[in-house]
């Protein structure tokens, strides 16, 4: 690893993880691994009023799931950390200090109700330049009143003083040439009354202190860009600024807006990487894992929203996509997100994936689903006989699971109304003739059956349509005779005995 590229991801623990959030994650990876980089999790907990219970572990364990490891983390230590900010609440204030010190900065000793009242009085009031000079700020005050102010311990906050008439600029390895008017933004704040660092400060301070390289966030950060690049030459590190890529937003499958947990719950698909329940609510929000999506569907669909490598070609393993991916070939348009075509995703990467990882997802859904699979070689046939009839891995329960257990419940409006006695003694017969001969192969158990059906002056159909349904309860699955010889002769007719008593009854 060398210190040449340094990325980072750096989330505020406040709940589920957006997809846009994991495609942030992938393309730091990405970037990070083609480079020989540092992948750092950074996490930005300054906001202690967003704090969330549990939402810092939701995340690493979301990209232990994804194989997204960072090499420095809260979890992994490094030379650089402490990794969470709130760890880090001393470090911060010196630099606050600095920029009032060098008039960059000011002391703002607004009461809450002060600036509300503002708020009251003047339709979208901005604190800035506009209106610094009416506040209470060391900008505004008698120099003599500010040190009292502060001498006495009045609660304030330390505030960027946004310079009016500058055009800043920067150029963004996807967007290119961005600017911006300084004048525009208001005076945020950048170290709160508790001495905690706004988001804005902190990123800086971190992102400097950390010897960050590259920076890719969310176009939703670009409005920010102005202060941090202003924050970056008045702490005077301008030379080690990282390059920027804003990323560009997944948008609804409409195209209209971003993509929003709403619009999942409204049209039914997840939006978060897993499953989230709200701690305070006990509102479980839905997500990808939970579904049945495989980590290597879900990656390789989300590198496809917004990058391509040039060509049709659109599967790719985390290991071509470190190889193939370049920042040149992510488009600025937002990227319209489409579930169905995730979902081909997974149904191409389970007919792809090594048999051995696939066993062992299916091997989990199933254990989720009390299905307890003692023969695992007996589980790698199944896979091989229904694949190709699952999309997601939770679609291996119906489609797998009666291998293994035998079905709860039968759909019997097939087969009652037109079920007669003589069907009953068909099937006696052949559960007679499964017990007999259980060394014939499907093939030639498939040839008894006809025979039977022939001499009972059944159609083939007639009794090959219940037989299904008592062996796996439905109309789905592989050959029949195949799902007889694995799951037994006596398996078989035991669920004949059971088919029939729920037949009969
Ligand atoms: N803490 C910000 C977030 O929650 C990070 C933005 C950035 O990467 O600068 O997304």
């Amino acid at each position: 690893m060398s210190d040449k590229v340094r990325v980072r991801f750096a989330p505020s623990p406040t709940g589920g993880l957006h997809l846009g959030g994991v495609r942030t994650v992938l393309f730091n990876y990405l970037f990070a691994r083609q480079h020989q980089g540092t992948f750092i999790l950074r996490i930005e907990d300054t906001d202690q009023s967003r704090f969330v219970s549990g939402a810092e572990e939701y995340i690493s364990e979301c990209l232990k799931w994804c194989g997204l490891h960072p090499d420095e983390s809260p979890e992994k230590g490094g030379p650089y950390g402490p990794y969470r900010q709130s760890e880090r609440k001393a470090i911060y204030r010196q630099y606050a200090e600095q920029l009032v010190q060098e008039g960059h900065a000011y002391y703002a000793f607004d009461t809450p109700e002060e600036l509300e009242q503002k708020r009251r009085q003047i339709p979208n009031f901005q604190y800035g330049h506009m209106f610094r000079s009416e506040m209470r700020n060391s900008t505004s005050l008698p120099k003599e009143e500010v040190k009292q102010l502060l001498d006495s311990g009045a609660p304030y906050v330390v505030r960027i003083k946004m310079p009016v008439g500058e055009t800043i600029s920067f150029t963004d390895m996807i967007r290119g040439e961005v600017s911006f008017e300084t004048g525009l933004s208001d005076d945020k704040v950048l170290l709160k009354a508790d001495g905690m660092p706004t988001y804005h400060l902190a990123v800086v301070v971190d992102d400097h202190l950390m010897k960050i390289t590259h920076a890719f966030r969310g176009e939703e950060w670009l409005p920010s860009a102005p202060v941090h690049l202003l924050l970056w030459k008045y702490l005077g590190w301008e030379d080690d600024m990282p390059q920027w890529a804003h990323l560009p937003l997944i948008l609804k499958p409409d195209g209209n807006g971003k993509l929003s947990k709403r619009d999942g719950a409204r049209l039914g698909f997840p939006v978060y990487a897993m499953s989230w329940t709200d701690p305070a609510s006990g509102e479980v929000i839905p997500g990808f894992r939970e579904r049945g999506f495989l980590p290597e569907a879900f990656i390789n669909m989300l590198a496809m929203l917004g990058w391509n490598d040039g060509t049709e070609h659109e599967l790719f393993s985390l290991d071509e996509l470190v190889e193939k991916f370049s920042l040149g070939r992510v488009s600025k348009a937002g990227a319209k997100f489409d579930f169905e075509k995730a979902k081909w995703f997974n149904t191409e990467w389970i007919k792809k994936l090594e048999e051995n990882k696939l066993r062992t997802y299916v091997e989990e859904v199933f254990a989720q689903n009390n299905i307890s699979v003692p023969d695992r070689d007996k589980l790698g046939v199944v896979i091989g006989m229904v694949k190709d009839r699952c999309h997601l891995l939770t679609d291996f329960v119906l489609q797998g699971g009666y291998f293994f257990k035998s079905p709860e419940s039968f759909d019997l409006d097939a087969v009652k109304p037109k079920w007669t006695e003589q069907k009953e003694e068909f099937f006696r017969s052949f559960a007679q003739i499964l017990l007999e001969h259980r060394s014939l192969s499907s093939h030639e158990l498939e040839e008894k059956f006809k025979e039977l059906a022939t001499e009972k002056g059944f159609k083939i159909g007639e009794v090959m349509l219940p037989y299904r349904i008592m062996l796996v309860g439905g109309k789905f699955g592989p050959a029949v005779f195949d799902i007889t010889k694995l799951i037994g002769e006596e398996e078989a007719v035991r669920r004949i005995d059971t088919g029939l008593g729920a037949i009969g009854a």
